[in-house]
């Protein structure tokens, strides 16, 4: 209590001063300062709600939560900031370049340690493409350095476009997905989503170079495992790759084509040209923008081998799948990475991709039924079916059952059918708790997706509260 006493007060001060110093570079720092206090308590929140994965057989995104904000040098010259996303500074003669500026709440503190270890003017701020963990803290930058240069991918500002306009949608599934995420999207002011304009576009294929107090750098828009809109930064003299989100937040990881909060879909074979284009670099280090950065040229080129490898084989897989005329049911139980191409399914996962890429290709019409045209569900029926069935009861057995031969699925099917003729049946009810932790327990002996154990979480929590 003391503590979040001792932080409002900080915050009221803040606000007081920032309004009677507005217009001057005190404002600014002032301004930094409240944010950074607002950004402590949202983390130290944040880390209170939020259970380590420790089933989780391979590390998830999980992770990200608990990782302490302070600055390292992964590399002579080259300064990072931690945290749910890194921030880099890149030392040179003549200025610094920012890449990726992190998550909003953490941004203003990734600066303030970043400025005490490397003073200096900052002339490029390059982001690797516009999701919120990336580009945080942009703003907070500009502020301090309104000359230097913001560059994107040339789709960046589409990716922001349409991450704003759907900002509610997204929120709202983000909250069931991630339940420590706070109820509403902040709104103005520096730690708003949007809102950043570049000076210097790169468009697909191309690259961007300059140099810098005889550094060369160069600004390489491949589209990644994240998005059509990513950038890498590669320095071709020490060989050290900026990679962003090109490979998702894992290295190395089945790329994420399909995310369960809804975003657009990411091309495979994008993906697999962009790796092409990477591998052909021969980086010596990886410096993602999550995690820790990866050294040693052999073990580099090898994981983007499999990834690219992998990726093709989930493609061409799924699409021989389709020319035979196999459904994509059966396609999603069939196709495999077989060993040599294992990857992490901690945050893409294969059977996801594998329906991603059918529905890409083949759009949603999977010619099983003339009812898949219209808005009429299967699901309206359910009440109807449920009392042809005789009621909840012979409904909960049947699911029952299901449960008993390991038919984790069915038994969630039973479980709906029934509820909708009775949503607070209590044996139901517990049916439906069973079979969630059944698919929990599953769903960590099979890669640990974050995004589907939070959803099955997060279904359990709403199951147990429904059963209070
Ligand atoms: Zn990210």
């Amino acid at each position: 209590m003391v503590n979040v006493l001792k932080w409002l007060g900080v915050l009221l001060l803040g606000i007081v001063l920032g309004y009677a110093l507005r217009d001057t570079g005190l404002s600014r720092v002032i301004d930094e300062r409240r944010a950074e206090a607002v950004g402590t308590l949202a983390s130290s929140y944040i880390a209170s709600q939020t259970e380590l994965d420790d089933r989780a057989q391979v590390k998830t995104v999980a992770g990200l939560q608990h990782i302490e904000v302070e600055v390292d040098q992964p590399a002579p010259g080259v300064f990072r900031a931690s945290g749910v996303g890194n921030t880099f500074l890149i030392r040179t003669d003549e200025g610094l370049v920012l890449f990726d500026t992190g998550l909003a709440t953490q941004a203003a503190k990734h600066k303030r340690l970043l400025q005490d270890s490397v003073p200096g003017e900052v002339t490029h701020i390059v982001l690797s493409h516009s999701h919120a963990d990336h580009i945080g803290g942009t703003k907070f930058w500009l502020a301090e350095f309104p000359d230097a240069q913001v560059v994107t991918h040339a789709k960046f500002l589409e990716g922001q476009r349409y991450l704003k306009d759907l900002e509610r949608h997204f929120w709202s599934r983000n909250r069931l997905l991630y339940t420590f995420m706070p109820e509403e999207p902040p709104e103005g002011g520096m730690n708003a989503y949007g809102g950043i304009t570049p000076d210097i576009e790169v468009a697909e294929g191309e690259v961007l170079t300059f140099t810098l107090g005889g550094v060369r750098f160069e600004a390489i828009a491949a589209a990644g495992a994240e998005g059509d809109d990513n950038l890498v930064l590669w320095l071709p003299d020490r060989r050290l790759l900026f990679s962003g989100d090109f490979f998702g937040p894992l290295f190395p990881m089945v790329p994420n084509l399909f995310t369960l909060r809804g975003e657009k879909f990411r091309d495979p074979l994008a993906y697999v040209r962009s790796l092409d284009r990477l591998i052909a670099l021969e980086p010596e280090m990886v410096l993602p923008s999550h995690f820790d950065p990866i050294s040693g040229a052999e073990r580099v080129r090898q994981d983007m081998q499999r990834m690219r490898d992998a990726t093709q084989f989930i493609h061409d897989q799924t699409v021989a799948g389709m020319n035979r005329g196999d459904s994509l049911w059966q396609l999603m139980r069939d196709v495999q990475l077989p060993p040599e191409l294992a990857l992490s399914q901690g945050h893409g996962k294969v059977s996801w991709n594998v329906r991603s890429i059918w529905e890409h290709y083949s759009t949603w019409f999977h010619f099983e039924s003339t009812t898949e045209l219209y808005p009429v569900q299967i699901r309206e029926l359910y009440p109807d079916l449920a009392a042809l069935a005789g009621g909840p009861e012979p409904l909960a057995a049947k699911a029952r059952q299901s449960l008993q031969t390991g038919e984790l699925e069915a038994a969630l099917h039973w479980v709906e059918l029934g509820l909708a003729s009775q949503p607070d049946h209590p044996e139901l009810l517990q049916a439906r708790l069973d079979a969630l932790k059944q698919l929990l327990d599953r769903a960590y002996q099979q890669g640990s997706n974050y995004s589907e154990t939070g959803w099955l979480k997060s279904r359990i929590d709403a199951t147990e509260a429904a059963l209070d």
